[in-house]
């Protein structure tokens, strides 16, 4: 027998509850709920899959224990330790959050949502998360998951993104939501969607709250949850120059405080114009960004970049000063610096630049 989820849902919880303490993956965040692990946790999560972010975690928690450690880290460090997961602003707001938590709230994560949603990078979703897993606070949480498991068992078909079902989202998890079960309620939600109720292809016989789901009965389950479509990916091509002086040092250049993936490293390089080859864009962004002329050695390889809706494609080329006294002044980069290779661990680069230096030099 199917029933709707509404308005009685005890039996539905209670057997969510049990599934999840049955069927949970242990993750090092689940094993020390502590707020720090948690809010570090989430802000790590944010646009990136659990696989990744455990080893990031481990690492971070291990080098940085306590908002205090995060607060007066290098900025250096810190980068270093986010380098590959992106959306830099993330690590940087939370140092700022770290220091605001030493100087107004001792160290520790406040336990109230107005507290945590003045923290710079905490937004709704973040502090209910802090508020529920860390704290156990009756509070629902709506990530992608959650969002799809209720979309699916109330059959929504508004756009899930709308508002309007947001608002419909929440008031429902709160209702399913058992006094005093946060922490594992909205974990059980979150996980039935990340290894049951899955986007491509749900396992909904081995679904503990099936009996319930209107998806199912309406063999909507494939529709839901209705999206918005995405804006089309966007397809660059740039040339990468690894340039190297002739005792060997190769160049790299610092980006600017402000924009995207400030304050990193890379090697200057610039985006292809229309009809433009490879080298000659090399060539003149050598002109443009260093003031430089270089010679074009070689191509050392492609390089292939996703992020957000762009899909880059980086040739990389070697090549030296030519003549070989000439001065760099850089234009855009804040600072530039000859190095060796083998130094070049210790700059936090973008993922793309790092995979040149892993996989190419
Ligand atoms: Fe998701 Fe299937 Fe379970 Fe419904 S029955 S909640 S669609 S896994």
């Amino acid at each position: 027998m199917r029933r709707d989820p509404s308005p009685d849902s005890t039996d539905m919880s209670k057997l969510l509850l049990a599934w999840f303490l049955d069927n949970q993956r242990s993750l090092p965040w689940r094993d020390d709920p502590s707020p720090y692990a948690v809010w570090i946790s989430e802000i790590m999560l944010q646009q990136t899959q659990v696989v990744k972010v455990v080893p990031y975690f481990e690492k971070w928690m291990a080098r940085l224990p306590d908002p205090e450690s995060v607060a007066r880290a290098e900025e250096e460090t810190l980068l270093r330790l986010w380098e590959g997961l992106g959306y830099y602003s993330r690590v940087r707001n939370l140092q700022k959050a770290a220091q605001k938590i030493v100087r107004d709230h001792a160290g520790t994560l406040p336990r109230d949502e107005k507290a945590l949603l003045k923290l710079p990078g905490i937004g709704p979703y973040t502090a209910a998360a802090i508020l529920s897993l860390a704290y156990n606070i009756d509070v629902p949480v709506v990530d992608g998951n959650a969002e799809r498991v209720a979309a699916r068992l109330l059959d929504l078909d508004q756009p899930v993104k709308a508002p309007s079902t947001h608002r419909i989202i929440r008031e429902k998890l709160k209702v399913w939501l058992p006094k005093g079960h946060a922490r594992n309620f909205n974990q059980a939600v979150m996980e039935l969607g990340a290894t049951v109720c899955t986007p491509a292809l749900p396992a909904c016989g081995t679904c503990p709250v099936s009996s319930w789901c209107l998806a199912l009965k309406n063999n909507t389950v494939l529709e839901r949850p209705v999206k918005v479509p995405r804006p089309s990916t966007v397809s660059l091509i740039a040339s990468v120059g690894i340039l190297r002086d002739t005792d060997g040092l190769v160049y790299i250049q610092k980006r600017p405080p402000d924009g995207l993936m400030a304050n990193l490293w890379e090697f200057p390089g610039g985006i292809l114009k229309s009809k433009e080859y490879p080298e000659d864009a090399l060539r003149r962004a050598m002109l443009e960004e260093l003031g430089v002329k270089v010679r074009i050695g070689g191509k050392l390889g492609k390089v292939r970049h996703a992020y957000t809706r762009y899909r880059v494609w980086l040739h990389v080329f070697r090549c030296e000063l030519e003549p070989p006294a000439q001065e760099i002044t850089p234009q855009t980069a804040v600072e530039g610096r000859w190095t060796h290779m083998d130094e070049l661990y210790r700059f936090a680069f973008p993922s793309a630049h790092r995979r040149i230096i892993d996989k190419l030099l």
